[in-house]
């Protein structure tokens, strides 16, 4: 194409003036100018440019026009496929690779191109909803991603429906036991600061997490009571047991500088080994914690302790903040706060069930019953 530039007419420039003004860059412009590239088209092309990563000159080329076709499509414009030799790029394919990876599903870097890669976690997440596994994103896969968006945004009036509906579409949490390992107790408070102690947060915080999994009728066990404590091996055997599914195990951090903050999940990690999904659940708490509370994100990390080494199944010990940080402290005493963190371990756990596992639909029938 012919670069276009200031004072250039045309039904090209018509076509470019459209793309702007859909990106929001180009505002309400008169029609009499509107296949005209003046001051204003000149300004927006150079902010779609800089915004892009383009060098900025004002001037539509064909990198800057293919850019803009491109940027003008959204997920649900067009169905996207892999078709090698001729490979899908836009916007599109942006908010699609992005969405996956949010869901877990690994692609690298979101690079906007529909390559193998793409249509590879595409099929994956068919697969996992008991979607005709066919690599493409059309209306099947769309309708799926619009249920679970609604849910991970969404507000917590909506969570029991909006669970029942995710269910409905996905293996689900039911029939499955969670053991919840409220960290200390007994003759251990754990780290203190005034009267507020580890103990007491972490048993508050498991029976917050016990009460949203009973509405679910999800089974769920504690490893001890509101007074007394175990070692951390007693715990571990209590999990295995009792078959647990998944161990959480709570803890609330204290270090000796105030300035020492924020959230850390751990899995484990030892020697040649590691837990996969014990590492999958730790970063799907680590996200869902970070996003709804604020705290400082300390990232997730393998370690060897006892809680996550001898137990069978994947466990994670999150330390919910530092109750010797002034902030945190302050976050950690207030019940929504509580509240909140338990909401986001639900999600967390939730989300981990959503992509394996094949619940019969049996199972899937009992949620909205157990939430009216
Ligand atoms: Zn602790």
């Amino acid at each position: 194409m012919q670069p276009l530039s200031r004072g250039a007419t045309g039904s090209a420039v018509a076509e470019v003036r459209r793309m702007l003004a859909s990106l929001g860059l180009l505002g309400n412009n008169d029609p009499r100018s509107s296949d005209v590239f003046d001051d204003a088209t000149e300004l927006a092309v150079r902010h779609f440019q800089q915004r892009r990563g383009i060098s900025v000159d004002g001037v539509v080329g064909p990198e800057t026009f293919a850019g803009l076709t491109d940027a003008h499509w959204r997920l649900g414009d067009r169905v996207l496929a892999h078709i090698p030799g001729q490979l899908m790029v836009g916007d599109d394919v942006v908010e699609l690779q992005n969405q996956l990876l949010e869901l877990g599903y690994n692609l690298g870097r979101p690079d906007g191109v529909f390559g193998a890669t793409t249509a590879e976690a595409t099929r994956a997440f068919q697969r996992d909803y008991g979607l005709v596994a066919d690599g493409i994103c059309g209306p099947g896969v769309l309708r799926a991603l619009r249920q679970l968006g609604r849910r991970v945004v969404g507000g917590r009036p909506q969570m029991l429906r909006e669970l029942a509906a995710v269910s409905a579409s996905g293996p689900n949490l039911l029939g499955k036991r969670l053991v919840i390992d409220p960290g200390h107790g007994g003759d251990d408070p754990g780290t203190t600061v005034g009267d507020v102690t580890e103990a007491d947060l972490t048993w508050d915080l498991a029976k917050r997490l016990e009460g949203r999994l009973s509405a679910l009728g999800v089974r769920s066990s504690l490893t001890r009571g509101p007074h007394n404590g175990a070692t951390d091996e007693a715990r571990a055997a209590f999990a295995n047991e009792v078959g647990a599914d998944i161990v959480l195990s709570l803890h609330v951090d204290g270090f000796s500088s105030p300035r020492a903050n924020g959230l850390a999940t751990y899995f484990f990690e030892g020697g040649e080994t590691s837990s996969t999904i014990g590492e999958r659940l730790a970063d799907l708490v680590q996200r869902e914690l970070v996003a709804r509370t604020g705290l400082l994100d300390a990232r997730v990390h393998g370690k060897s302790w006892t809680m996550l080494r001898l137990t069978r199944m994947p466990a994670v010990r999150v330390e919910l903040g530092y109750l010797t940080s002034a902030d945190d402290y302050a976050r950690l005493v207030d019940p929504q706060f509580r509240d909140t963190v338990a909401e986001g371990l639900l999600v967390a756990v939730q989300r981990l069930y959503l992509p394996t596992a094949d619940d019969p639909p049996t199972g899937v029938m009992r949620i909205p019953a157990v939430a009216s």
